[in-house]
């Protein structure tokens, strides 16, 4: 099955008719780069579909996304990553969950359950009916206005798009720690963090994707606060 007629397309279609926008299918951000191959060269990676007036990026996740399967892993078969292809992808998918919002776009994630699809996750196409559930998600993203920050280039500190309901449901006990970092921190859209997260990214370094823990947990894994959010020295 081509690209055309896949699934994929299908929902891409409908975004830009909800949209009433043509998105860039496949564009390649600068930002947003693979892992070094033998040559060094960081190859960059597609994003599903691009609304750059939006400032809305799409990903259309099958479910091999989130299943490991044969046909798609290739296990005999390492990449540039040092992990076989299902771990890379969702390796690279966990960059682009960071990146996109950490460059201050939108990132809208759609799955096969959201649509009328069937219990393996192809999709049935009942049009109208998926048509006014992506209408739904997209005005929704594109109407909370609340985290996205006006980009003024690369300098800037880039912010992590959360959603409202995503920071009510974080205790105020809670902090934000990752496998990695060093310091722990208060406020998921501290501007040190941000700091962090797009200096690994330039050295090419794997982002480890932030969990909230208690602050008594990040403690114990060896974490200090933050100097600017978290009350440290
Ligand atoms: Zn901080």
């Amino acid at each position: 099955m081509g690209r055309e007629d896949s699934d994929e397309a299908y929902v891409l279609d409908l975004c830009d008719e909800a949209l009433g926008d043509r998105g860039e299918r496949q564009h390649r951000f600068d930002w947003l780069r693979g892992d070094p191959g033998s040559s060094g060269r960081r190859v960059k990676l597609p994003v599903d579909s691009y609304w750059p007036s939006r400032r809305l990026v799409v990903e259309y996740r099958e479910l091999h996304h989130d299943q490991p399967t044969m046909f798609f892993d290739k296990p005999d078969r390492m990449t540039v990553s040092g992990v076989h292809r299902g771990e890379q992808r969702a390796l690279y998918d966990t960059r682009r969950d960071t990146q996109i919002p950490g460059n201050g776009l939108r990132l809208v994630v759609i799955r096969p359950a959201e649509l009328t699809a069937d219990a393996r996750g192809r999709l049935l196409r009942k049009r109208e009916e998926d048509l006014s559930t992506i209408h739904d998600i997209l005005m929704r993203a594109v109407a909370d206005t609340t985290d996205v920050p006006a980009v003024r280039g690369r300098t800037e500190q880039p912010i992590r798009h959360e959603t409202s309901e995503e920071r009510a449901a974080v205790d105020e006990s809670q902090v934000l720690m990752s496998a990695k970092g060093a310091r722990y921190h208060r406020d998921g859209n501290c501007a040190g963090r941000q700091q962090g997260v797009n200096n690994s990214d330039q050295l090419g370094r794997t982002l480890h994707p932030p969990r909230w823990v208690s602050e008594g947990d990040a403690r114990i894994a060896g974490k200090l606060p933050c100097k600017r959010c978290a009350g440290g020295q």
